[in-house]
This record gives structure tokens, C-alpha cells and sequence, in this order.
């Protein structure tokens, strides 16, 4: 709505488009200033081998506390921050500490996990990509191995820059899987084409799992490619016994969702961690 305030003086917003407008500048704002002052932080969430109910990795999900917004959830600031650049550093920040929260948990005599970081295309497609990852894990300590990047299917787009990248990081000992699996617009021909090593279930599949027939045939689906393919499959959001009893009889690998945790600050890791060997 375009009002007329006097000649030659129109306020194109209405107060609700202010205030939208408003939020964004301040968030835009705020990104910038928020990793120097410490405003970020990363909760872990659990991921669970089902056959034997251990924990044996967690995801790295960030968190920002806005000093005037309270807590944002990062669906509103991350596509904020790819879409300003901000995503490079903030992403940078996240598997650093990432890697070094998991490699404290081992140094302090918990058993070894594997940590999943997301990578945004953005973050990924940023030249020297693999060298950031590479200083990550040098200036941390922590060994290859117990490092998976998440990816989303929209990095084929750019698909031979994208192969050369994976291979690198596949030649380091990194382990490399697909999130939100069967919710990108892409063929599946990537499969062949990518080096990765496991499939994440989008937790979109996983919530109506027992009460739509869709749903179930494409979770059973998945399962069955990323067993024929030889990858590992894990299923996201899993809420309830009765999701996990159907994952188990399918021989999904591994869980991660409400059932078991939601994501949690590092102490809360370690707690679960020390319950389990004791
Ligand atoms: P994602 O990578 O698919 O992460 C899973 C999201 O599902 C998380 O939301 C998690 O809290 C939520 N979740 C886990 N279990 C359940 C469940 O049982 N039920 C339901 N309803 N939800 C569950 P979160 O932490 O709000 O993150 C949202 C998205 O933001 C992530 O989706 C990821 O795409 C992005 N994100 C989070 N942290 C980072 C980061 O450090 N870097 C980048 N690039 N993206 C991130
Ligand atoms: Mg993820
Ligand atoms: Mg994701
Ligand atoms: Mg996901």
C-alpha cells in the first residue's frame, strides 16, 4: 500500500513491512557484530546406533542469543546469512568449535563420537574450502575420522567444483553425508557421481512415518537405496518408540531426534556420555 503523505512524499511500507524490514536490518546487523562479541554458541544433539542404543555421534547446531531478540533459530538467520556472505565466517566459527568441543570430550576420556558440522553451499563453494576445514582440524587436534560434514543436495548444482571438493576431503579421512535426503529438486544420478558416505532421512519422511503410506514406503525406500548403494542411512526426527521400533525392523543404521534429545549444551553431552560407560 502506497500512501500519500503530502506532495512528493509516499511511505511505501505499511507498519507490519517496517517492521519486517526492521527485524532483517537489525539481524543484518547483528550477524556481523555477533561472532566478536560472543553471542553464538552450539548445542549438540545425539545420534544413536539403533541396534545397540549408543550414542555414536552428535550434530552441531548453532545458536544465536541476541542481546535485544532473545534467541533466533537459526531457519530464520542462517539463509540471512548466506544470502549476506556472513555464512563464510560464521560457518568457519561453528566447525572450529565444533572440533574442538569434540576432541575436549575426548581428552577428557569420553568415547570417541563423530561430530556433524553443516556446511552451507555457499560455505562449501568458497574457494579454499578444504584447506579452512583442513587448518580446523590441525589447529584442533581432532583426528579426520571423527569429522562428517553435512551437505545438502543443492551443492550438485555445481556439480564438477563440487566433485573435486568432496574428493579432497574424502582423501583427508573426512566423512561426508547428505542432509535432509529427498527434499532437493535433484536427480539421483549424484549418488554415482558423489563420493559421500551417508544419507540423513529428512525429519519431513520421519514425522508421519506410521500414519502415512507414502511416507513409510519412501522411508523404507531410502533405506534400502542407501543399503544397496552401501552407505550408512540415518533417519532425523524421530519423536516416538513406535518410529524407532519401524526404523530398527528396517535396519535403518542410525537415529537422531526428540526420542532421545533434543540438541544440548556441551555439559549435557558429556553427562549423557559419562552415564553411558559408567
Ligand atoms: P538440520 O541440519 O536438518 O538440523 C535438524 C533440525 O531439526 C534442528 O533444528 C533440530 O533441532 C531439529 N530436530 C531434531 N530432532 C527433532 C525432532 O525429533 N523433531 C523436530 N520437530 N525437530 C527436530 P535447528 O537446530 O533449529 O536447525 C535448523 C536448521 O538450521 C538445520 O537443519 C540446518 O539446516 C541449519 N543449521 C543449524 N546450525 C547450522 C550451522 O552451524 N551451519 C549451517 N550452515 N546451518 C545450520
Ligand atoms: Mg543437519
Ligand atoms: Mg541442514
Ligand atoms: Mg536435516
Amino acid at each position: 500500500r502506497v500512501k500519500e503523505q503530502g506532495k512528493n512524499n509516499f511511505q511505501f511500507y505499511t507498519p507490519e513491512m517496517n517492521e519486517v524490514v526492521s527485524r532483517r536490518m537489525n539481524l543484518e546487523i547483528g550477524l556481523r557484530k555477533g561472532i566478536q562479541k560472543n553471542e553464538f554458541t552450539v548445542h549438540y544433539q545425539p545420534q544413536v546406533d539403533i541396534p545397540t542404543g549408543t550414542v555414536v555421534g552428535v550434530e552441531a547446531l548453532i545458536r544465536w542469543q541476541h542481546p535485544k531478540l532473545g534467541l533466533i533459530s537459526p531457519a530464520e538467520f542462517i539463509p540471512l546469512a548466506e544470502e549476506t556472505g556472513l555464512i563464510i565466517p560464521i560457518g568457519e566459527w561453528v566447525l572450529r568449535e565444533a572440533c574442538r568441543q569434540n576432541k575436549a570430550w575426548q581428552d577428557a576420556g569420553l568415547p570417541p563420537l563423530r561430530i556433524a558440522v553443516n556446511i552451507s553451499s555457499r560455505q562449501f563453494q568458497q574457494s579454499g574450502f578444504a584447506e579452512v576445514v583442513s587448518r580446523a582440524l590441525k589447529e584442533t587436534g581432532l583426528e579426520s575420522k571423527y569429522l562428517e560434514l553435512e551437505l545438502t543436495e543443492s551443492i550438485v548444482q555445481n556439480s564438477a567444483h563440487a566433485i573435486s571438493i568432496m574428493h579432497e576431503l574424502k582423501g583427508m579421512g573426512i566423512f561426508l553425508s547428505i542432509d535432509d535426503f529427498g527434499t532437493g529438486y535433484s536427480s539421483l544420478s549424484y549418488l554415482k557421481l558423489f563420493p559421500i558416505d551417508s544419507l540423513k532421512i529428512d525429519q519431513s519422511f520421519t514425522r508421519n512415518l506410521l500414519q502415512d503410506s507414502k511416507d513409510e514406503a519412501l522411508v523404507h525406500t531410502i533405506i534400502n537405496m542407501a543399503h544397496n548403494l552401501g552407505l550408512k542411512v540415518i533417519a532425523e526426527g524421530v519423536e516416538t518408540g513406535e518410529q524407532l521400533q519401524y526404523l530398527l525392523l528396517r535396519h535403518c543404521h542410525e537415529a537422531q531426534g526428540y526420542f532421545f534429545s533434543k540438541p544440548v549444551p556441551p555439559a549435557r553431552i558429556s553427562e549423557l556420555l559419562g552415564e553411558q560407560i559408567a
